[in-house]
């Protein structure tokens, strides 16, 4: 296969279907929060451009959409993309780069005369980022036997609508969730391209990076319980004030993140009744924290818990990833080839469906895009269209060569 030029690729058509859809006009941040409207139109946009390519899409048991180059049965599937959803006010390319890249690596690959002997599959998780009910990569957990279908079912957003009911809303039946073993069977590799969510390739002057592994990462949640009361006519020794305690826990995580060489944060909380003149009569806090090992996190969990005085409950875990060696050594050759620099390998404190794959034993690889101002989950995100181009350029050479036999 003729290695592909990086000048062979233009994005921008592929850009200006999905570039509209869940912005929000006040802070530019996208809100594609999943099975919403704005998660709909991302999906039809995919199935368009898939159709418009002769793709057959499928949408799975658990909502992720699958777009097929080649037999769908065929076996040792070449998986691509990433997901559309989004977090609060994100940005534009944590998600959508990776789906985008698919298309247009297929695009290059069918323009250079590539055949593929094995199917690739351009493909689409459901609820990557769990901004809306709370658990992360839900699409890929569900396909992969990792989250308990009546536990899925059962969550729910902040106006209290479960996942169920959102499904059942958006045309997808809940009941269908659960493991797909047969079609994890037919998967024979995973390659993921995302936005690199730190400044690791900036500071490396490299415009694509391969993922060596991802930390260990969880979710807590932490319930302070207290009295409301009058803010004006509570005496300070009468109160039960909640927000004593989650203050308290803020601070504490930052220590024991710094203590441990770890990454913990509060960036969430809920106050009842949350009014300027009351005292609270219970507060809730969520706690994220990833580190080097599992050792580690729950070493700083504890910590944290122990300040608070209250349990730490664990929400979701996902464990340590290492990538497969042999994808992670295909990938860093295809990127040196396709873009003439060298692609150093990274670890990432971001899980990845690449990730929830790799735990389920499928050999799975990611590459990452530079991203200048290392800004992550905010409208400030960027990627210059060069290195998005380079990107591409990478995954077309690296799905040539794991699809070549
Ligand atoms: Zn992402």
């Amino acid at each position: 296969v003729t290695p592909v030029q990086v000048t062979d690729v233009d994005l921008a058509p592929l850009w200006s279907g999905l570039a509209g859809i869940g912005r929000s006009p006040d802070t530019g941040g996208y809100r594609r929060f999943a099975w919403t409207p704005a998660d709909l139109d991302c999906r039809e946009w995919f199935r368009a451009e898939a159709a418009a390519r002769q793709l057959a899409v499928e949408t799975d048991r658990n909502g992720n959409l699958w777009a097929w180059w080649g037999d769908p049965q065929g076996g040792g599937a070449v998986v691509t993309g990433s997901h559309l959803d989004s977090v609060p006010d994100g940005g534009g390319y944590d998600g959508p780069l990776g789906v985008v890249s698919a298309l247009a690596a297929v695009d290059v690959l069918r323009r250079r005369g590539v055949t593929p002997a094995r199917p690739v599959a351009v493909t689409v998780f459901a609820d990557e980022e769990g901004a809306r009910f709370g658990v992360a990569c839900v699409g890929s957990r569900l396909l992969t036997g990792q989250l308990e279908p009546d536990r899925a079912r059962a969550l729910t957003d902040p106006d209290g609508v479960t996942l169920a009911e959102a499904m059942r809303r958006a045309g997808h039946d809940p009941q269908a969730l659960g493991p797909d073993p047969e079609r994890l069977s037919r998967i024979g590799a995973v390659v993921e391209l995302h936005i690199e969510q730190g400044r690791a390739l900036a500071d490396l002057d490299a415009p694509v990076g391969v993922a060596s592994g991802i930390w260990p990462h969880g979710r807590f949640r932490l319930d302070f319980a207290g009295t409301a009361n009058h803010a004006g006519t509570t005496r300070l020794a009468d109160r039960e004030d909640p927000m004593l305690p989650l203050a308290v826990t803020v601070l504490a995580a930052r220590a024991a993140a710094k203590r441990h060489e770890a990454l913990a944060t509060v960036g969430r909380v809920d106050v009842r009744p949350n009014a300027t003149n009351a005292v609270p009569g219970r507060a809730t806090a969520w706690l994220d924290v990833r580190g080097h090992n599992e050792r580690i996190v729950r070493a700083v969990v504890r910590d944290v818990a122990a300040a608070a005085g209250v349990p730490a409950a664990e929400e979701s875990w996902t464990p340590e990833v290492n990538f497969d060696g042999s994808i992670g050594g295909r990938l860093r050759g295809a990127a040196a080839e396709a873009t003439g620099a060298d692609a150093p390998a990274l670890p990432t404190g971001a899980g990845h469906d690449a990730g929830i794959l790799a735990a389920a034993g499928r050999p799975a690889g990611m590459l990452f895009v530079r991203n200048p101002t290392g800004v992550s989950h905010a409208p400030a995100e960027h990627a210059e269209p060069a290195d998005c181009r380079a990107g591409v350029a990478a995954l077309a050479e690296a799905l040539a060569r794991l699809a070549s036999g």
